[in-house]
């Protein structure tokens, strides 16, 4: 509380002005000044076949053209590829992320496409936990990356979502607001899209897939989120160029037959969808912690850490670090006899390995020997002993390649 002293003296009263309004009232307005001076980040995924039109709708959506290189069919997975922006609208700054799948529904066997989207959010959910436990955290200005929505793009086809769809929306709907659209809906007639809007919802309802929801309890928003919660899934339209329409330029697409315009609300829903993430982007974020704290508990109930024990008793997380560090232990002397234990065996092979490949060398050896000095013999007798025509008498030499000569008088030569 502030209080700004004296001015003057009155009749020997002193008067306190105050500077300004002092209660506990103007907390919301500290809050709301802390808030603005930090900024706000907003972190979308668009998920959707190549091409269906992410990047045209994302620049209509926020009116910036976001640079991105197109993508081609032919990659042999799915990735994501994220870009950050800073958007100003009057003092308040947005750190916007933008993050869309490329190769998404482009590979003959697209039974795993989803596997790096989910990869990707529970990383994001990973790295805030870590900067969460670390002990020098600074959360206050760590750049949160988790995903606040996910824009799942639906194509025009007019008849029905694709195992695709059902597939990834599945996966990813217990951890991520998801708001299906209907991309590039200019290329559907008006009546169809009623039919394949009301087919899409049924379709999500049958197979048991939530989406998000617009809030209805802040009676502020209740009335525009029950109208707008009717008109999902929200038919979009995009565009990166501008049209002179009058003396105005706007977002519009132009056809031999006529202008589509993304900001007018009877060609497509993008100004709705714009009005919906603009006055329920706190809802979104919320909603996004939420998601968030299911996914720590999950994580540190796999690394052992629990509030109560099995007489639900409270535990104390040292005494979950000390059981935590003593299984770790235990286990790496478990890992070390075994790998003592594995090298000790295979020493013993190698050693028997080598005994028997040296006793198979040794009769080798013998063997040879015995062969090369038969040989020896009966060659140099063809050749030299007849020759001569004398009876020499001898045998080769233990090394089977001396020869030992004696003739009949008993004289010797090698
Ligand atoms: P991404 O690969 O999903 O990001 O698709 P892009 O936004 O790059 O758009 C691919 C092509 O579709 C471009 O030629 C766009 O002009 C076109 N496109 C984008 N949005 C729409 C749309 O709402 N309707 C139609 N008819 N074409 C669109």
């Amino acid at each position: 509380i502030c209080l700004l002293y004296l001015s003057h003296q009155n009749d020997g009263c002193r008067t306190l002005p105050l500077s300004m309004h002092v209660g506990f009232d103007s907390l919301p307005d500290q809050l709301l000044k802390k808030s603005i001076k930090q900024g706000f980040c907003f972190n979308i995924l668009c998920i959707g076949e190549t091409g269906i039109g992410k990047s045209a709708l994302m620049s209509s959506l926020f009116n910036t053209n976001f640079e991105d290189s197109p993508s081609t069919h032919f990659l042999p997975s799915v990735r994501l590829r994220a870009q950050s922006y800073e958007i100003q609208e009057s003092n308040v700054l947005l750190k916007l992320t933008f993050v869309k799948t490329v190769g998404f529904g482009d590979q003959v066997n697209k039974a795993d496409s989803y596997l790096p989207i989910v990869d990707y959010i529970d990383a994001q959910f990973e790295a805030y936990l870590e900067e969460e436990l670390k002990v020098m955290r600074s959360l206050f200005s760590y750049h949160d990356t988790r995903i606040h929505v996910c824009l799942y793009f639906i194509s025009p086809t007019g008849r029905s979502l694709k195992n695709i769809d059902l597939l990834t929306m599945r996966s990813l709907d217990s951890k991520v607001n998801i708001i299906p659209v209907i991309g590039k809906a200019d290329s559907i007639s008006k009546t169809e899209l009623q039919e394949f809007k009301k087919k899409i919802m049924t379709e999500l309802v049958t197979n048991g897939i939530q989406i998000y929801q617009f809030p209805t309890d802040d009676e502020t928003v209740s009335e525009m989120n029950t109208i707008t919660n009717g008109h999902l899934p929200f038919a979009v339209v995009g565009s990166m160029e501008k049209v002179k329409i009058g003396n105005k330029m706007v977002r519009a697409r132009q056809y031999p037959w006529g202008i589509v315009k993304v900001e007018n609300e009877s060609h497509c829903d993008t100004v709705k969808l714009r009005r919906m993430l603009c006055t329920n982007m706190e809802d979104l974020r919320e909603k996004t912690c939420a998601y968030y704290e299911l996914y720590r508990r999950c994580r540190l109930e796999k690394l052992g850490c629990k509030d109560v024990g099995p007489e639900n008793e409270p535990v104390s997380l040292q005494e979950v670090f000390e059981a935590k560090r003593l299984e770790f232990f235990l286990e790496m002397e478990r890992k070390e006899e075994e790998i003592k234990q594995r090298f000790v065996q295979r020493v013993n092979e190698k050693a028997a390995m080598l005994e028997e490949a040296e006793q198979q060398a040794t009769l080798e050896n013998r063997l040879h020997r015995e062969v090369l000095s038969h040989n020896t013999w009966r060659y140099l007798k063809d050749k030299y002993m007849w020759h001569l025509g004398t009876w020499f008498s001898g045998g080769v030499g233990s090394d089977g390649l001396t020869v030992v000569f004696h003739d009949l008088k008993g004289l010797s030569m090698s």
